[in-house]
């Protein structure tokens, strides 16, 4: 045959998913030749197009239509789930969330016979809890994979529990479980990507002449951080469709250094050659940028960018969760004991994410 794997990638204009679509289709990726398909929502936004993938627009949430654009998919050997949906209360996120990733594997067990592994993206918050129970109920960090569940409700369990039911069907089906903490990576379209956001935010301060505060609280500036590359991610993610000593086990996925954000705010303020504000004192983005969308607009128009909204290109509410809370800090041990030796310098992934933001002239 012309391919050896055929991936169906859910949630492919997303943080990962636009990685995966990236990398799975280049000649030298393991596991390859991949055919890709990739499912999202809405039409295929342009910043997608450079990826030679079959796109299918789907909205997942509902049965008959994720039965009706997916069933004819008979080829499918590797399912990467990264997608989810977000409620106000977690009970209805272990609710949408499960049908969504049920709808998805009930049709792509029962038409494709060839399928081999699942691998489904959670996160950091299984050993954090979810957002409505920050610093509630949280292990200790540093966060490992034996940690045992939490006493909460957490979407990440539903979704667990929902694979390994699901992959009894088919003798032979394996599954993985990635669980990237804080992603740098690009998408206009997702619905946390906090390096997008800052991209805006220096914008915004830039334009209207402000000074580029760190919104976030002093232990966060001061305190060691570690993030997910998201193309990092998409790696571990092949790794673990192919490599048999990773299958049927969950990994954490961050970069493999520590850094600080009193380091990193210079190097996003060089980057957009404003001076560093510093931290002052914490601020919240949802009230300070709450007025801004006729800003962005003419930020937009002034600079030409590409058409985007200001909701869709910057979640206020996820900077001002994530540079509002302590150090969160996984161990990459396991998934290097098993044999993905993988890492990025962070310094260098943040560079490059900003990059790519101007590259597609999502940010001036
Ligand atoms: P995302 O928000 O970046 O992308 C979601 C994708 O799914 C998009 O392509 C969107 O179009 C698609 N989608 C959403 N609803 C859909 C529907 N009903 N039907 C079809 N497609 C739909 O996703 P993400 O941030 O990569 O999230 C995947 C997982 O990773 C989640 O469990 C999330 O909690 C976890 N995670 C994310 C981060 C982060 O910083 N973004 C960090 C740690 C963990």
């Amino acid at each position: 045959p012309k391919y050896q794997s055929v991936s169906l990638i859910v949630g492919v204009t997303g943080i990962v998913g636009n990685s995966l679509a990236e990398i799975l289709p280049l000649s030298d990726t393991p596991g390859g030749p991949w055919k890709v398909y990739g499912v999202a929502r809405r039409p295929r936004p342009q910043w997608n197009t450079d990826h030679p993938i079959e796109y299918i627009q789907c909205d997942i949430s509902d049965s008959d239509e994720t039965r009706t654009k997916l069933s004819g998919l008979q080829d499918v050997t590797h399912v990467f789930y990264v997608t989810w949906a977000n409620r106000t209360t977690e009970l209805e996120n272990c609710e949408i969330n499960g049908k969504m990733f049920k709808n998805v594997l009930d049709v792509v067990i029962t038409n494709s016979p060839n399928l081999q592994h699942v691998s489904l993206q959670t996160g950091l918050k299984h050993y954090l809890g979810p957002f409505e129970l920050l610093g509630k109920v949280a292990h200790d960090p540093p966060f490992h994979e034996d940690l045992p569940r939490l006493d909460a409700p957490n979407f990440y369990y539903t979704l667990e529990d929902i694979l390994f039911e699901s992959v009894k069907q088919k003798e032979g089906l394996t599954w993985s479980v990635h669980r990237p903490g804080l992603i740098f990576g690009f998408s206009p379209y997702s619905m946390m990507n906090l390096i997008g956001a800052l991209c805006v935010y220096v914008a915004i301060c830039k334009h209207e002449g402000a000074p580029v505060k760190f919104p976030g609280s002093k232990e966060s500036w001061d305190c060691y951080s570690v993030c997910s590359d998201a193309d990092l991610i998409a790696e571990q993610h092949i790794w673990a469709a192919i490599d048999p000593y990773a299958k049927n086990e969950a990994f954490n996925i961050s970069n493999g250094d520590v850094f600080k954000w009193k380091h990193f705010w210079k190097v996003l303020c060089e980057n957009f050659e404003v001076e560093d504000g510093g931290f002052d004192e914490r601020m919240s983005l949802v009230e300070t940028m709450k007025d801004k969308e006729g800003v962005w607009d003419e930020i937009v128009r002034e600079k030409g960018l590409l058409a985007t909204k200001l909701e869709d290109v910057a979640a206020w509410w996820f900077v001002d969760m994530i540079l509002g809370g302590k150090c969160m800090l996984d161990t990459m041990n396991k998934s290097k004991e098993h044999g993905f030796l993988g890492f990025r310098n962070s310094k260098s992934s943040l560079i490059s994410w900003i990059n790519k933001m101007k590259g597609y002239k999502i940010v001036p």
